[in-house]
């Protein structure tokens, strides 16, 4: 996409986290030479997010350690960094464009990747905004949550998902008194089957954690403006000095829609990470792109795989050298010592099959579709995981009939086939 005839002013990369350090590495790599600048809203250097909910919070991990690379590296290999600025303004016809930052700062380029990510979903009910109350997306928050941490007796999360899960467990490693408030009438409902859901409820609730499935939250109270519990639909107030609310984020789009790009869901992108606008790739949890595994319908994955994979994808776009979406999706969530992995997409699952052994918090599913392979959720079980992750990647099947047997490898029965392009990404 570069233009030979004129200097490039370069690449403009809104959004300094995982996919925007990605695009601009792999840009790079790939002998791209004209500037590139990445911009991003926070006053630091780009930094991992997985830990924040994990070793961070659990006091394992220091920040400069969560660091996805040196000043030093963005300065050996020509990246500028613009940090603590914001994109407010844009505007791109194709070949040029300029960004306005929240500070004044004129940006131009002739190529763009928004890698703007997503944000934590807002709870709009009374009593939000008393302190103790906050959510995990970034380390501002994280730090937020690890200070408030550090006096409360009690700790209530809303919403059981990955991150309130992860903190929540976190938080009773301390020996704090956690509820789990979860509207649905399961935990992590949108990512793993009813029965992983009920591992999870029963493993926490043996930790110490309690959860409350179906709980319907009416807002937050508090006094002299800090937070003292969290109000049911039926009147009862669990008590909680800390509220952490992790009920999903919601991608942000202002710049795409500023641009006038397709947006559903996410700003739309190909297989090749091209928006509706030449010149302009997005990539990472802002993203709404092709099922990388099926080809049907659209997903957007709030994975760093995908992050990465699809950042890689982005930048060889934008460098001329256009390379297919087809890593495997997979995806992490530590919470306390249970370590579950997943590979694949589990979307359309007609079947599971369950092996290994609950009760001793190591087993897995498989997830099928007509018989075919979809996906595994791994709890404690790192080879089941990594066997059907390279399946997956080369075309090869489990037959669902001989998975759930425990006291056979699953590597000795899949049924290889021959490697597609891009194994094991
Ligand atoms: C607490 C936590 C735990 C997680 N745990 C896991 C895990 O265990 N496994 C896993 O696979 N994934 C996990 N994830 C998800 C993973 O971190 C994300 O999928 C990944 O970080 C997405 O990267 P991204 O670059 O697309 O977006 P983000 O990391 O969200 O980065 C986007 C950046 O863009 C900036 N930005 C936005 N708009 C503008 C603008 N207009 N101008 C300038 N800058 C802007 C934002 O400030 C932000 O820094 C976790 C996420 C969180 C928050």
């Amino acid at each position: 996409m570069t233009d030979q005839r004129r200097p490039s002013p370069g690449t403009l990369i809104v959004g300094a986290s995982q996919s925007g350090v990605q695009v601009a590495v792999t840009m790079r790599e790939l002998g791209y030479s004209d500037p590139i600048t990445i911009v991003g809203a926070e006053n630091q250097l780009p930094y991992q997010l997985p830990p924040l909910s994990k070793a961070f919070l659990s006091g394992t991990a220091d920040e400069e350690s969560l660091e996805l690379r040196t000043a030093a590296f963005y300065a050996d290999k020509g990246i500028r960094l613009v940090l603590g600025e914001q994109v407010g303004e844009i505007r791109f016809d194709g070949t040029a464009g300029e960004a306005v930052t929240d500070a004044g700062r004129v940006l131009s380029f002739d190529l763009l990747a928004l890698t703007v990510g997503a944000a934590a979903r807002r709870l709009a009910l009374p009593g939000v905004e008393l302190s103790g109350v906050g959510y995990l997306r970034n380390m501002a928050d994280a730090r937020r949550l690890q200070a408030d941490l550090a006096t409360a007796e009690s700790v209530a999360v809303i919403g059981g998902g990955f991150i309130g899960l992860e903190a929540a467990a976190a938080a009773r490693s301390f020996g704090k008194n956690v509820t789990v408030l979860e509207t649905a009438d399961r935990l992590i409902a949108r990512a793993v089957a009813p029965e992983v859901s009920e591992f999870y409820r029963a493993a926490h609730e043996r930790r110490g954690t309690t959860v409350r499935l179906g709980m319907s939250v009416t807002g937050l109270v508090g006094s002299n403006g800090r937070v003292t519990g969290v109000a049911l639909e039926d009147g009862e107030v669990v008590a909680a000095e800390v509220v952490l609310i992790g009920i999903g984020v919601v991608p942000r789009l202002e710049i795409a829609e500023q641009l006038g790009l397709e947006c559903q869901g996410g700003i739309v992108v190909d297989e090749f990470a091209r928006t509706s606008l030449p010149g302009v790739v997005a990539a990472g949890d802002c993203a709404v792109m092709p099922n990388p595994l099926t080809g049907e319908g659209r997903v957007r994955l709030e994975s760093m795989q995908n992050a990465v994979d699809q950042a890689k994808v982005a930048a060889a776009t934008l460098v001329g050298q256009p390379a297919k979406y087809h890593a495997v999706p997979w995806f992490w969530s530590d919470q306390g010592n249970l370590k579950l992995q997943i590979a694949g997409l589990s979307t359309g699952y007609d079947q599971i099959v369950l092996r290994g052994d609950q009760q001793a918090e190591k087993f897995s599913v498989l997830y099928y579709r007509a018989g075919h392979l979809l996906a595994i959720d791994s709890v404690n079980g790192v080879p089941d995981y990594m066997t059907v992750r390279r399946a997956l990647a080369q075309g090869g099947q489990i037959p669902a009939g001989l998975a759930a047997d425990s006291s056979v490898p699953l590597k000795s029965i899949v049924v290889s086939a021959a490697p597609a392009a891009g194994v094991l990404a």
